[in-house]
């Protein structure tokens, strides 16, 4: 027998189930599926056994200057208020990523430090985020010397790892994210609204999927779905996948993270210590600091970024590069030849989406759909 459905969403990650709410708010029955075991997608967080809260895809950490994203979201979740700061090994010392004030000050000269941040000051203006291959162009000796300084010891290994690109040859604004900052503020982000939901991510979720017109029904692949019906399909997964890479893979970046529970309180100053020079982790996260939980133990997660490998790993970050937009572009033509068929989130989409980007990217999508 047929179950009917006004809608299928593809994927119960962070696009799926914000588009299942507004529309199962409109009245409308929706099916989600997911063939992971799990809902959240790479928001998924869990307890683990010393009841420490884990990020299982990464760190996530949620911020937004959108009042409509805060408001939505805080109707399922109570928030833990939370401040990302993170840090890097340079030269032997601990200083704060984004490179500020307090970085110059730790690394050079006190002579040498004043004459960074006046000419930073002078060329930048103060408490200005500069983007490191904006900072390299400078045609200042001094600055020069700053900029080559920050994107040997922060960037270029760094984004090699990542990416398996250097700087120069990353496209968009995924450098620009983590920019040299013209002050001695030190938290990672600027956004307003910055925290954690306080019962985890997968919690939030549970929460936002929990309404009686939505439907969930996990370990289900949609090339194994049977006897569904729908009018409307929201497809969260990769757009190559669907359409059976038709025009070739799109390529992505994966992740792969070394799990290690430590007989100690604490292992580092903050949640996330970036590794910026040739190990082969790009940084490791300490969790207990996000929700600020109290333990004997420790749980610290190594992150080796590797390439996306069908059937191997999952998906994790498109690759910001010309070529692979064009092939996006190829299979989003594509996709709009069909009616009600609509590609959504970091897959659907290939965007490298922060979390409120996506959750916005969904509130335009709706309303151009109901
Ligand atoms: N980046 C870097 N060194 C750092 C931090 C970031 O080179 O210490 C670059 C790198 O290319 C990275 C990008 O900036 O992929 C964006 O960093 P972000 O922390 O926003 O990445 P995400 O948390 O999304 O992995």
């Amino acid at each position: 027998m047929t179950e009917n459905y006004k809608n299928l969403i593809v994927g119960a990650g962070i696009s799926g189930a914000v588009l299942a709410r507004l529309l199962a708010e409109k009245g409308q029955s929706v099916l989600v599926i997911d063939r992971r075991s799990h809902i959240g997608g790479n928001c998924y967080d869990f307890l683990d056994e010393n009841g420490l809260n884990i990020h299982k895809y990464g760190p996530h950490i949620f911020r937004t200057d959108k009042e409509e994203v805060w408001q939505f979201l805080s109707r399922f979740t109570s928030w833990q208020e939370y401040k990302h700061k993170v840090r890097a090994k340079i030269d032997g010392k601990e200083v704060p990523i984004p490179f500020n004030f307090t970085s110059i000050d730790a690394l050079f000269d006190a002579q040498k430090a004043q004459v960074f941040k006046e000419k930073l000051i002078s060329n930048y203006g103060e408490n200005k985020k500069v983007p490191i291959l904006e900072l390299k162009k400078s045609a200042d000796k001094d600055l020069q010397e700053l900029a080559d300084y920050v994107y040997e010891k922060v960037f270029y290994h760094y984004t090699l790892k990542q990416w398996d690109l250097k700087p120069e040859e990353l496209e968009g604004d995924a450098l620009a994210r983590v920019p040299v900052y013209t002050g001695y503020y030190d938290g990672y982000f600027t956004e307003k609204y910055q925290a954690i939901p306080k019962f985890g991510y997968t919690k939030m979720f549970e929460n936002i999927l929990n309404h009686p017109n939505i439907k969930v029904q996990l370990n289900t692949d949609f090339k194994d779905l049977k006897d569904i019906s729908c009018e409307r399909m929201c497809y969260s997964g990769s757009i190559d996948e669907f359409f059976d890479y038709k025009f070739g893979p799109l390529p992505y970046r994966s992740l792969n993270f070394e799990l290690k529970t430590l007989e100690q309180e604490k292992f580092q100053s903050v949640a996330v210590v970036n590794y910026t020079g040739k190990e082969p982790y790009t940084r490791i996260t300490e969790f207990k600091h996000f929700l600020n939980q109290k333990s004997p133990k420790t749980t610290i997660a190594y992150e080796y970024p590797t390439a996306f490998e069908l059937g191997k790993n999952e998906r994790y970050y498109p690759i910001p590069k010309q070529e692979n937009e064009q092939l996006y572009q190829q299979y989003l033509k594509l996709s709009q030849k069909q009616k009600n068929l609509y590609f959504i989130g970091r897959l659907g989409e290939y965007k490298y989406y922060s979390m409120q980007s996506a959750i916005l990217a969904v509130f335009e999508l709706f309303k151009k759909i109901i």
